[in-house]
């Protein structure tokens, strides 16, 4: 499906506002040279080098600043066409003014993603590596920008084609025996099977890795409930210790209820301390507990606290049944003042399965790490060694699991010896579902949300 290329110039202020001691404006399209030239003098200027030049206004011949100006010439440039970046001085004003006289010269602005969408269409980047460079920009841990990168320089994608690729070698003995059966004969069934099957692993490799990428894209919210004086606020705090992140994608949480960003396994957490659930009379207290109702409801991980020391109340059971649906960890804190192990084994019977018990003492940070392990444990973080490329997006993710069924449907249609034509129809499937991932095969609707939700510039 080839997209129809572009033949306007588009310009943006590619760098972030505010004050900084340099900004860059760039400018991409058939006349960014030209544009680029009634600014200072470009057109002679070779590919990929940098000079010094004053950027003038092109009607008032004003000097607006002096700056480096980058060149870099079509196909060799990130969208793939003439690429000019006036590399200035920081600072809105100036910024605006160049960008300003780049419009005035005959640019268009550009709209949010174009840039990545030009390379996409001009075949720099495929689908999936130009939603990475956006999440590279969004990351919020190293993890999640290691991932980022490695989707970006194309690991996601050459997996999904390596499974593509045995797929159509699937296909190709398919018609080949339909076409000519005469000299092919007829399908060789276990050879079929092998290529679906390791299509089929390598696929499942892949999802596998999908919830903790997700996570690690969009983060968590950990949720800590429990009765009052439990130790919640001093697991909180315990938790977050040095290990503050500085940003986490994770939006609106209300203001009322106390949290820590934290990063988990390169996971940005959002650890939120909750008032305790309890039935209560008091109109104040009331609204309380509603919100901590709410967050336990949309926690992702629910951090259930137990106090040792006092042991299990008619409230702590309460709240340990309405776990059961939830990924949990039980925390029995103030260890130092109970018998935890034997908590521990009292609880181990009747809790979900898979609910982690750790046991802790806050303030003196016992615990902790286990508390932490089990955390990052519960939201799918690989062990160490894990290596195959990650799949963070909802949509790869759905995409690749659509491939295996289809996949797992041409299985069946072999096992039970339908005509070969049936195969080829679930396989014909499968590689529409990865090519959405790669971008081969997306509607072109798909491919416009995805660009519209990047930033201007990039
Ligand atoms: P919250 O109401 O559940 O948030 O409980 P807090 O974190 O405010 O703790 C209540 C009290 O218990 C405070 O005085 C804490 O210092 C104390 N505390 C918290 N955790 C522990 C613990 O593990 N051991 C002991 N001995 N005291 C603790």
């Amino acid at each position: 499906m080839a997209r129809p290329l572009a033949t306007d110039t588009i310009v943006a202020i590619a760098t972030g506002a505010g004050p900084a001691g340099i900004g860059i404006v760039r400018i991409s399209g058939p006349t960014a040279l030209e544009i680029g030239c009634r600014l200072h003098r470009v057109r002679h200027q070779p590919s990929h080098t940098l000079r010094y030049a004053m950027i003038r206004e092109p009607i008032t011949g004003e000097i607006l600043d002096d700056a480096l100006v980058a060149v870099f010439r079509a196909p060799r440039s990130f969208t793939g066409e003439d690429v000019v970046e006036i590399q200035g001085h920081g600072g809105s004003v100036t910024l605006k003014r160049v960008f300003s006289a780049c419009l005035a010269a005959g640019a268009r602005a550009a709209r949010a993603g174009e840039f990545s969408e030009r390379a996409f269409t001009n075949g720099r980047l495929d689908l999936a590596q130009a939603e990475a460079v956006a999440d590279l920009i969004a990351a919020g841990t190293v993890a999640a920008q290691r991932a980022a990168r490695r989707q970006a320089a194309g690991e996601l994608s050459d997996e999904v084609r390596t499974a593509g690729s045995l797929l159509k070698g699937v296909l190709a003995r398919i018609h080949a025996s339909i076409d000519f059966p005469e000299e092919v004969g007829e399908i060789d069934a276990p050879a079929v099977a092998a290529g679906l099957a390791s299509a089929g692993e390598r696929l499942r490799r892949l999802i596998s890795g999908a919830a903790y990428g997700r996570r690690l894209r969009d983060g968590i919210r950990v949720v800590l409930t429990g009765r009052p004086n439990v130790g919640k606020s001093s697991l909180l705090n315990a938790l977050a210790g040095s290990d503050r992140a500085i940003v986490t994608p994770i939006p609106g949480t209300t203001r009322d209820i106390v949290w820590e960003d934290l990063e988990i396994d390169g996971i940005p957490v959002r650890a939120l301390d909750t008032a305790g659930i309890r039935a209560t009379t008091d109109p104040i207290e009331r609204i309380g507990v509603d919100r901590a109702r709410q967050a336990v409801e949309s926690a992702d991980i629910v951090v259930a606290v137990l106090d040792a020391e006092s042991g299990l109340e008619p409230e702590d059971h309460l709240m340990l049944a309405g776990l059961s649906e939830r990924l949990c960890i039980v925390a029995i804190n103030k260890s130092d003042r109970g018998d935890a192990h034997t908590l521990t084994t009292t609880l181990r019977s009747t809790l979900p399965e898979g609910c982690r018990i750790v046991a802790t003492t806050a303030p003196r940070s016992i615990g902790i790490d286990a508390l932490r392990r089990a955390i990052g444990a519960a939201a799918g973080a690989p062990g160490a060694g894990a290596d195959a490329p990650l799949v963070t997006s909802a949509r790869h993710e759905a995409a690749i699991l659509r491939a295996l069924k289809d996949i797992e449907e041409a299985e069946r249609t072999l096992a039970v010896g339908l005509p070969p034509e049936l195969i080829a129809v679930d396989i014909h499937a499968a590689l529409q579902a990865l090519g959405e991932i790669t971008g081969e095969a997306a509607r072109e609707d798909i491919i416009a949300g995805i660009f519209a939700r990047f930033c201007i510039g990039k």
